[in-house]
């Protein structure tokens, strides 16, 4: 049977990525931004901290603040 080194299988973890569809969708810079400020770890829902790099968690979460303020703004209208 074949052995599998736990550190390995995690390093592939860790590199598993795929886009967030949260920044996606809603991102209208989305498409600009540098392919890793793109995904999320493919093993995580499309939240801010599942971002594999710092910028994409500060857009992910200037896109949730941005919803929040024009949804703020509709109810006060
Ligand atoms: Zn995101």
């Amino acid at each position: 049977m074949e052995h599998i080194d736990p550190v390995e299988k995690k390093r592939f973890e860790i590199r598993a990525s795929r886009p967030c569809e949260f920044c996606k969708e809603l991102d209208p810079q989305f498409p600009h931004r540098h392919p890793l400020d793109q995904v999320v770890s493919a093993s995580r829902k499309s939240t801010a901290s599942a971002h594999l790099t710092e910028d994409g968690y500060v857009r992910h979460r200037i896109v949730e603040l941005t919803r929040l303020a024009s949804r703020a703004a509709r109810n006060v209208a």
